[in-house]
């Protein structure tokens, strides 16, 4: 109760700033987009193109291309993709492959994994992408400091050409990326910045996100260890997510899920992130539109 009433002056607050930000005309502004491709009403299939245009249409703001297998963006679609991107002010991202490991014991696999994220990056960047989400590696049996200086020693060998390598929160606990360790390499390597996908923190914590409470203290960490900019520019992924003890298993949808996106999003309002909210999940669209529709409902739009 008492918390409610902290929580609620704060509100009445930032809301008051926010409504000044408003007034200067130097409102910052936070996306919401889907990853991957829209599922519509399933009487069509879509490729990027199209679903960039459809996104657009039913009123969210970003995409974010699944490069998870391969880079699909190819000299053949290149061009009708980024046409559509302009001409629709969609903001674009990519996720990197799942088969990254920036801590792979053997060289030769630690080499492919940066090729991989290179060509990512270049695959973005031909479609005018801004910030390209991967996981960086895994722990193996390695202590976690030293799985960080090699991870570390990996990233700073990465070529910045405009596109932001976001290194993401994982969901589970052998996979490297707590929020500290990428924070750590955030402030370590300029090229870097960071990717927060609460329901990975909630899963490998075996739900520990729990209240508005806890999405502030991680907000209020970012904030402390990499100031403003990183909260004015923040990547986000957000969703239904089922866990064990060993972390996530798998995507669900928002409501089916006891992801507290009420209070992750309040928590995102009171901080006044800007940046791009992701959703991950089966529902796709609905889902992200359901976070955005929510999110504008609290700032009085
Ligand atoms: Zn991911």
């Amino acid at each position: 109760m008492l918390l409610d009433v902290t929580q609620d002056s704060n509100v009445g607050n930032l809301t008051s700033n926010k409504k000044i930000n408003l007034m200067l005309g130097n409102e910052n502004k936070l996306l919401f987009g889907i990853s991957g491709l829209p599922i519509g009403d399933g009487s069509r299939k879509f490729n990027y193109a199209s679903g960039i245009e459809y996104v657009k249409s039913i009123g969210l703001d970003a995409m974010e291309l699944l490069f998870v297998r391969s880079v699909n963006v190819t000299a053949k679609n290149k061009d009708i993709i980024l046409k559509t991107k302009l001409e629709n002010d969609v903001y674009l991202s990519a996720h990197g492959s799942h088969y990254i490991n920036l801590n792979a014991h053997e060289s030769e696999k630690q080499e492919q994994s940066m090729a991989r994220i290179i060509k990512a990056m270049e695959g973005l960047s031909e479609v005018k992408g801004k910030s390209l989400i991967f996981h960086p590696g895994y722990y193996l049996n390695d202590s976690k400091e030293d799985t960080y200086n090699t991870i570390k020693k990996n990233l700073l060998k990465l070529p910045y050409k405009g596109v932001d390598y976001r290194l993401e929160t994982t969901g589970k606990s052998t996979q490297f990326g707590t929020l500290e360790e990428l924070v750590s390499l955030c402030r370590e390597v300029s090229s870097c910045k960071l990717c927060i996908d609460f329901s990975h923190i909630h899963a490998r914590g075996n739900g520990s996100l729990k209240g508005y409470k806890d999405f502030s203290k991680i907000l209020q960490y970012v904030l402390d260890m990499l100031g403003r900019p990183a909260l004015d520019d923040l990547h986000i992924h957000m969703g239904g997510i089922d866990y064990s003890e060993k972390g996530e298993r798998k995507h669900l949808p928002l409501l089916e899920s006891d992801f507290n996106y009420t209070a992750c999003l309040k928590a995102l309002r009171d901080f006044n992130v800007s940046g791009c909210v992701i959703l991950e999940g089966p529902l796709v669209e609905k889902d992200a539109l359901l976070l955005k529709n929510i999110y504008m409902k609290m700032l009085n739009i």
